[in-house]
């Protein structure tokens, strides 16, 4: 997670991860499950919001802490699964042939990759204007 908080900040630089355990009320939750439902090692996904007409984004990542065959099995993929799922948490998806912590290959990888397309994907959602309409 800091990986991507670190390689996104040069360029967005109100960008900025702040990490405290057990706070409810952060935007991001990250909850460590003995196991997951289905054969992922996890998940993370992004959520909003609108509270007095302001746009509130967060999200939420769940990651198993079971070892899971040739995905969670040692601290490196799982320094890659989070990688990916907090990329999700970002609002990404997944990229079938780029050179990303989003392809479906980033469990095979060596080395945790947070790749400047990834870098690139994100900044562009960011600037994005969110299109919204208050209920
Ligand atoms: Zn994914």
């Amino acid at each position: 997670m800091r990986l991507w908080g670190k390689a996104i900040q040069p360029k967005v630089p109100w960008f900025r991860l702040e990490f405290a355990e057990k706070d409810p009320s952060a935007p991001v939750q990250v909850k460590w499950k003995r196991r997951l439902p289905g054969t992922a090692g996890g998940w993370g996904r992004l959520s909003y919001r609108v509270r007095d007409g302001e746009l509130r984004v967060g999200g939420e990542m769940q990651i198993s802490t079971t070892p899971l065959p040739r995905t969670t099995s040692t601290i490196d993929q799982v320094r890659l699964l989070v990688a990916h799922e907090f990329g999700h948490v970002l609002g990404l998806g997944h990229c079938l042939s780029c050179d990303s912590a989003m392809s479906y290959a980033w469990h095979t990888r060596e080395r945790v990759l947070v790749t400047p397309t990834d870098v690139l994907t994100c900044v562009k959602l960011i600037e994005q204007p969110v299109p919204y309409a208050e209920p």
